[in-house]
């Protein structure tokens, strides 16, 4: 039977602030544990949490560049639940009024629908060793938002595009580092199978995936599984599992917990968050150009190709460093192929825009080869010399110079009676050994454009 793959993601980001969603601790990753802790946020009894400002703007702005309705009034709730890295016993999020409500993201053909993005308080983390587990509560209170999608996603790798072009836009917009291995950006995804025309199927959400590969092999191995399941008559139990990436396998955690479990109810030590107009105007302004609108930027003014433009967005400092060279050189073509080959393989810190552009420059003119160019390219990374002085060093210039190329041509035809005789007499294949005679007479330099079209006028005139 044709089972149809039904996927919504949910994607929680650190945000980039400096201090916690409500108290002033810093949020700066990879200090001694327990070290950026308070009152607040080790919930002790009598303590009041302040919203962070700063924390507001950065989830608008997010919200703002998916294209979601920020709601004037949101409000916070606790969502209790009892973990060892949970002092307070519940975390604060949002619930029945998120800070922003639909919106999109459009990967290539395809439009995710997004349900929400709220702001909420991480945990803090548990580190198991030597047999005993201990409690660092530095995250305990940084800020997050989450990113809900309606389930219009439909395989593993859709997952994984889709996941990826969020976290470009949340680097563009500096909303998060999407730091994955210091768990900035994490991901649960739920998945279900259906036969198309009929109702959604029974979800199962995959806790906690840290990476593009761990997403798309969990969402992989929970189709096999499910299909299996199904075919085999069964039924798909409404569960949380976890993906272990050394098995290559989902497992179950626990049962899917709902939400009258949580005992949501609103957050009394907080007033509901109000924004105005002028507020989101504001942040609106602040937004930069995002990746999908620089690539199709790209194609339209710069000529590159669909696949081109991706690469060259792919973060920011790559898309900058791309603009800076094709207006320098004037060719965004040849830039482009340089920095998706080259650059990219040497780091964009290595070799600077200007320099890279010069060297465009001089092939377009002619003074050096595309080999030539290949090798002035690998000692710029290393020396950081300017290209001209390179190709000056290494006697890599390559000879346009019509005049000089004539009189080395007329001493290769003066040389050659012979195949002159039968060019001249009709034997059109002769040329290319004339024209190798005339490269080894001007060993190898000569502009080869040139050198072609001096020797034909030679032969002809
Ligand atoms: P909860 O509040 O229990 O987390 P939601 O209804 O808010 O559940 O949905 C959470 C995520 O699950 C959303 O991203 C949504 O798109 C996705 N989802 C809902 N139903 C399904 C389904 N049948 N198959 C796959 N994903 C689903
Ligand atoms: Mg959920
Ligand atoms: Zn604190």
């Amino acid at each position: 039977m044709a089972w149809e793959t039904v996927i919504g993601l949910e994607v929680h980001a650190r945000l980039l602030t400096e201090s916690k969603m409500f108290c002033g601790c810093s949020t700066a990753f990879g200090a001694p544990p327990n070290t950026h802790v308070c009152p607040v946020c080790l919930a002790y009894p009598g303590a009041l949490p302040v919203m962070n400002r700063r924390a507001v703007d950065l989830a608008m702005r997010m919200g703002l560049a998916s294209g979601c309705e920020v709601q004037l009034r949101s409000q916070f709730a606790r969502k209790n639940y009892f973990y060892p890295d949970l002092p307070k016993g519940y975390q604060i999020s949002q619930f029945e009024r998120p800070l922003a409500t639909g919106g999109q993201i459009v990967i290539g053909e395809k439009t995710v629908r997004l349900r929400r993005i709220h702001l909420e308080e991480d945990a803090g983390k548990l580190i198991h060793e030597s047999g005993r587990s201990l409690v660092d509560l530095n995250r305990s209170g940084t800020p997050l938002i989450e990113i809900v999608s309606e389930p219009d996603i439909g395989s593993a790798a859709e997952a994984s595009t889709y996941f990826n072009r969020l976290r470009q836009m949340l680097m563009y917009t500096e909303v998060c580092d999407g730091n994955m291995e210091e768990g900035s950006l994490r991901c649960d995804a739920n998945v279900s199978l259906h036969l198309r025309g009929n109702p959604l199927g029974t979800r199962v959400e995959i806790k906690n995936l840290n990476s593009f590969r761990f997403l798309s092999r969990a969402i992989e191995f929970e189709v096999e599984r499910q299909t299996k399941l199904l075919e085999g008559g069964g039924k798909v139990v409404q569960e949380t599992r976890l993906f272990d990436p050394n098995k290559n396998e989902t497992r179950p955690m626990r049962t899917k917990e709902e939400a009258h479990d949580y005992r949501y109810f609103p957050e009394p030590d907080l007033f509901a968050l109000e924004v105005d107009r002028p507020w989101i105007e504001k942040v609106r302004a602040a937004i930069p150009e995002l990746p999908a609108t620089r690539s199709a930027r790209f194609q339209r003014e710069l000529g590159l190709t669909p696949v081109d433009a991706e690469i060259l967005v792919t973060s920011r400092e790559i898309a900058d460093y791309f603009e800076k060279v094709a207006r320098l050189s004037g060719n965004p073509k040849s830039a482009s192929n340089w920095i998706r080959n080259d650059v990219l393989r040497v780091g964009l810190t290595t070799i600077t825009p200007p320099l890279l552009a010069t060297l465009i420059q001089m092939i377009d003119r002619g003074a050096i080869g595309g080999k030539a160019a290949k090798e002035i390219f690998e000692d710029m990374a290393s020396s950081g010399e300017e290209p001209e002085r390179i190709a000056e060093r290494k006697g890599l210039a390559q000879v346009s110079d019509p005049g000089a190329i004539r009189e080395a041509a007329q001493r290769v035809i003066a040389r050659n009676e012979t195949q002159v005789e039968q060019y001249r007499g009709g034997k059109a294949q002769v040329f290319g050994f004339l024209v190798g005679q005339l490269m080894k007479e001007m060993r190898g330099k000569a502009n080869a454009e040139v050198a072609n079209s001096v020797l034909r006028e030679l032969l002809e005139g």
